[in-house]
């Protein structure tokens, strides 16, 4: 246990990918140090998933530093060259009773708009995946929130099982009307990094977000926050999005963490 006070989650970390190689284990020992309990992996292709299921099943005694806990999905920006044959293998590993969420799936527009409609059959694919097996959605959205919240309004009505279509916008920085959008769907909002940004706005976008919908997260390697900006991001960063969103919200650290931790727990179906 954590020496001062509760045990937080990163509910969002790439730490399969090689920017991790050299220095797994010692990122891991840097996450125990600050008090993370869990890391959950989001796969970006099919081949991640292999790879985070392989680190979930090596690290799942909590006895002996974070457990890390696996995802399925095919990240937008990977379904440019994804096949079929993909979304079936995504398909076979989401009964897998070791992956915890379908992600991430969303919408990318900032890369490249030549393969819109093949992001938007992909996205249904996921959405109709996570209600069959009712386990939470992972959402990436950049630049097409009005796309993304539409499609999955229009899932959630044509759905036998609404009340499954549940989960997480990561990495998520308003603004202020696409807040009310992702909270009447009933979805989770992830804040990471960007929320620690000068000037970056999102402590504002996101001041009407009650406590009951965040979880934390770090989108590692990615998205560092500050002070570390511009260097890779790691999981045990995670407690300054807390202690950032604690300053803001003028909590303490620990109830913070407490409340988030829990909505993470409840979201993903986490044992304590
Ligand atoms: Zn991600």
């Amino acid at each position: 246990m954590y020496p001062n006070g509760s045990m937080l989650i990163d509910t969002h970390a790439h730490i399969f990918l090689e920017q991790f190689e050299t220095d797994f284990d010692q990122v891991l020992e840097r996450a125990n140090g600050a008090g993370i309990s869990h890391i959950l992996m989001p796969a970006i292709d099919v081949t991640s998933i292999q790879f985070c299921v392989d680190l979930a099943d090596k690290h799942g005694d909590p006895h002996n530093g974070p457990v890390l806990k696996a995802m399925a999905g095919i990240h937008p920006s990977s379904v440019q060259a994804a096949t079929d044959e993909d979304m079936q293998a995504v398909r076979e590993w989401a009964t897998d009773p070791r992956i915890i969420a379908i992600g991430e799936t969303g919408l990318d527009y900032y890369w490249d708009r030549s393969f819109d409609d093949k992001q938007h059959a992909f996205l249904r694919e996921h959405i109709r995946l996570a209600a069959e097996v009712d386990k939470p959605l992972v959402f990436h959205d950049r630049e097409a929130s009005d796309d993304l919240v539409r499609i999955v309004a229009e899932e959630k009505e044509r759905s036998p099982h609404p009340e499954r279509i549940r989960g997480v916008f990561h990495c998520f920085g308003g603004p202020a009307d696409h807040t009310s959008r992702v909270k009447q769907l009933g979805f989770h909002m992830g804040i990471g990094g960007t929320y620690t940004f000068k000037n970056g706005g999102v402590p504002d976008a996101t001041a009407t977000v009650p406590l009951d919908r965040i979880i934390l997260e770090t989108d590692s390697p990615y998205l560092t926050p500050a002070p570390h900006r511009g260097k890779r991001n790691e999981p045990s960063y995670v407690r300054l999005v807390a202690e950032k969103l604690a300053e803001v919200r003028g909590l303490s650290v620990d109830e913070v963490t407490r409340i988030t931790t829990n909505n993470a727990k409840q979201l993903f179906g986490l044992a304590d």
